[in-house]
């Protein structure tokens, strides 16, 4: 956002390219000489049925998703898909299924997975370090009875990121994964997930609308209590417009797509946001002490750059101040929190 003075720091809602933000502001009135907005037409009318339509097509282009997974665009943010997965891939409330709980997001999703799974931790990173690392993979202690392995690809907050992916060893084979604050980040081989779920807001789009990228044949199986809107099986069916869907959200987010395959694709996308993180990330290192970042090396976000001062409070309450006037907008989290 250097173009408009300003730097978002935050983890999100995050920065779009100004030029998406340009097409939406031109489009705003009159969509494409139709004479309304695209916020104001039937979610069922040909002008939104084509926009839906293309920005799955490019989500899939980017992504090389294949036939055998379904592409939906839901409503409720990626909190409510920690109860929904559990809904959809256990056949009830007693059947088993694994966390990897790597810092506070993938402990919210265990948290809610056990009210509908017999969920347990299968790694926790909290009391070996804070959530600062990652386990070595057969370290995991898998539940071979688990119906599913869920992870958190990349945590918001503590800042750690997977750089390659467990091998579920579970009944079913199957990998579910939080992508919210690096979705369409890098590139990613679907075909290793059943589920990949993600709310827009942080990397492709504005808040309202959680895209979730299901394998199909998961797909059908959900627990007799599940909720209509949080069985994947009424979205498939329905080409996500069982409902009202979030129109404008998925309208921008189409835009988003659009400009992430004329940047290159999601390969110059990783390569811009690893020297974009790199620079932040030598300049701690480089400083003698002066900044912190916990996180150990090798599983460092490219998204999310935690640090701290080594002087604490004060200097941190003066770092965001004078941060402030030169227009860098930084989240803070306070001290002592993690
Ligand atoms: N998971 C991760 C990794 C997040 O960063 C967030 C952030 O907001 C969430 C889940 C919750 O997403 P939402 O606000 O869309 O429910």
């Amino acid at each position: 956002a250097a173009e408009r003075g300003v730097y978002n720091f935050a983890a999100g809602p995050a920065t779009l390219p100004l030029s998406v933000l340009q097409k939406a502001q031109a489009e705003l009135v009159d969509y494409r000489g139709s004479g309304m907005s695209i916020m104001e037409m039937s979610h069922r009318g040909k002008e939104f049925d084509a926009a839906i339509k293309k920005a799955e097509a490019d989500l899939r282009a980017l992504l090389a998703v294949s036939d055998t997974y379904e592409v939906l665009f839901l409503l409720g943010g990626a909190t409510t898909q920690f109860a929904a997965v559990p809904l959809n891939l256990c056949a009830s409330p007693s059947d088993p299924a694994d966390f990897l709980v790597s810092g506070s997001w993938s402990d919210k999703a265990f948290k809610e997975a056990k009210k509908f799974s017999a969920a347990s931790v299968a790694w926790s990173g909290k009391e070996e370090g804070k959530y600062t690392s990652l386990p070595p993979f057969d370290a995991i202690k898998q539940n071979p009875e688990a119906s599913f392995l869920h992870i958190c690809s990349n945590e918001t907050i503590h800042g750690v990121e997977f750089k390659g992916y467990p091998e579920p060893k579970n009944k079913s084979g199957i990998l579910a994964a939080d992508m919210s604050s690096n979705f369409y980040s890098k590139p990613v081989d679907v075909s290793r997930f059943g589920v990949i779920y993600a709310g827009a807001q942080k990397n492709v789009g504005p808040s309202g609308v959680t895209i979730a990228i299901v394998r199909k044949d998961l797909i059908g199986n959900a627990q007799p209590i599940t909720p209509v809107m949080l069985d994947f099986k009424t979205h498939a069916d329905n080409a996500s417009l069982y409902n009202t869907p979030p129109c404008f959200a998925i309208y921008i987010c189409g835009l988003v797509f659009e400009n992430l395959l004329a940047q290159g694709g999601l390969a110059e996308v990783e390569r811009k946001n690893a020297h974009k993180a790199g620079i932040l990330y030598d300049t701690i290192d480089a400083s003698g002490g002066y900044y912190i970042c916990p996180v150990e090396t090798s599983v460092r976000s490219l998204m999310n750059v935690p640090f701290t001062l080594a002087n604490g409070g004060d200097f941190e309450k003066q770092f965001i101040a004078e941060a402030a006037k030169e227009g860098v907008g930084v989240k803070v989290t306070p001290t002592g929190s993690r």
